[in-house]
């Protein structure tokens, strides 16, 4: 069976717990977290990074930091994981959930401003795939209405929008290193804090509402309970093993990138002839190459290929069924239609990639697609 993922190890992890698990420093905020801080600081020029136990908790930051209380308006697509909208629920926000572009998944501009009422707060992106979403004309928009932008970057690592980085230009971001992602650590995840205002509060939040950040670095002569805050960061033992994977982005992204590649390249004949669309990246994104995805025509068409592929051994997935249209969700909604948000539940598919899928193991699934498509 070639799976869908295999988490990638660079060979150095277990060598830098070994060092975190020697000095005895094994809760948060250490040497290694500050070495990941630092990394993404310096690369990214980022103002201020916090390490969290996944990029939920991130997002959850990015809801307390900007006050969200009961019956304030979140906008952010339907198309998208659950967390990305679970956080903001979580103190009382209304989420309201706008449309995908046609042709790919990422919110699109022109249906933000007619869903803005005087109760918006804030408007969420996911940068889907990794490729950004068009954040010149969504900061406009959030400008002109005085609104708070926060980025759900969690697929979006070492990507860019005109030249920036993505978790860069919103207020707030949150990038996550599940597993599943391109750089990993079991679960975890990363608060951004480009708007200096929350630079503060951000650490009292991480540190479960208290100043012990300020007094460790000899600012305050006693810590306390400043704020609400909770649990937000991971053990050293965590950083380490990510540290070891950011040390080995650049190659990560290479492999990965040569993957993509090779499947847009097998898989464009097929494109052209109709049988699917293939990932579309607009001039101003970067191409992070996080996942690969084809979409099919309808949602039968998209089940039989899922189950074709199974018998051939590729496993092959779907996600994000609309969240408007969630069991938890559906009353709450509005009821307006976002029919491309529904397109892409029903209809895109994603392929098996990882690190370590070898070039005759892509051949072989596009052998294999290419035969589904004649059959
Ligand atoms: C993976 C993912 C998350 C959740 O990340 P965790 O680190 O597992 O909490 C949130 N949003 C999007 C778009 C994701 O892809």
């Amino acid at each position: 069976m070639i799976n869908f993922n295999k988490p990638y190890l660079t060979g150095k992890e277990t060598h830098y717990i070994y060092q975190a698990v020697d000095s005895k420093k094994l809760s948060g905020n250490g040497m290694f977290t500050k070495k990941c801080h630092a990394y993404f600081e310096t690369n990214y020029n980022f103002h201020k990074t916090l390490l969290t136990t996944s990029c939920t908790d991130a997002l959850e930051m990015a809801a307390l930091l900007i006050d969200i209380e009961q019956g304030d308006e979140v906008i952010m697509p339907s198309y998208t994981f659950v967390s990305t909208s679970n956080a903001f629920v979580l103190r009382g926000a209304k989420i309201v959930f706008a449309d995908s572009y046609p042709d790919q998944p990422n919110v699109d501009p022109a249906c933000l401003e007619a869903l803005i009422t005087p109760k918006t707060k804030a408007i969420v992106v996911v940068h889907y795939a990794g490729v950004a979403c068009d954040m010149d004309a969504i900061m406009d928009i959030a400008n002109k209405h005085n609104l708070l932008v926060v980025e759900d970057a969690a697929q979006a690592v070492d990507s860019f929008y005109k030249g920036k980085p993505l978790g860069g230009i919103g207020h707030l971001s949150a990038f996550s290193f599940h597993e599943t992602k391109n750089i990993i650590s079991g679960e975890g995840g990363m608060l951004v804090v480009n708007d200096k205002r929350y630079a503060d509060r951000s650490e009292i939040i991480w540190e479960k509402g208290t100043n012990r950040s300020a007094f460790f670095r000899g600012e305050v002569d006693k810590y306390g309970w400043v704020d609400i805050g909770s649990s937000f960061l991971p053990s050293e033992i965590i950083a380490a093993f990510l540290f070891a994977q950011l040390e080995n982005l650049a190659d990560i992204q290479d492999r990965r990138r040569a993957i993509w590649d090779r499947y847009y390249n097998g898989l464009k004949p097929l494109a052209e002839k109709g049988h699917f669309d293939l990932p579309v990246i607009p001039d101003y994104a970067t191409n992070n190459a996080h996942m690969f995805y084809l979409v099919l025509p309808n949602l039968t068409k998209r089940q039989s290929f899922i189950k074709y592929l199974r018998s051939k051994e590729i496993h092959a997935v779907f996600h994000y069924l609309s969240l408007h249209k969630s069991p938890y969700y559906q009353d709450k909604h509005s009821g307006l239609e976002l029919p491309n948000c529904d397109r892409f539940a029903d209809c895109l598919v994603r392929l098996p990639f990882y690190y370590e899928l070898a070039d005759e193991q892509i051949d072989y699934i596009i052998e294999q697609i290419t035969n589904a498509c004649n059959a």
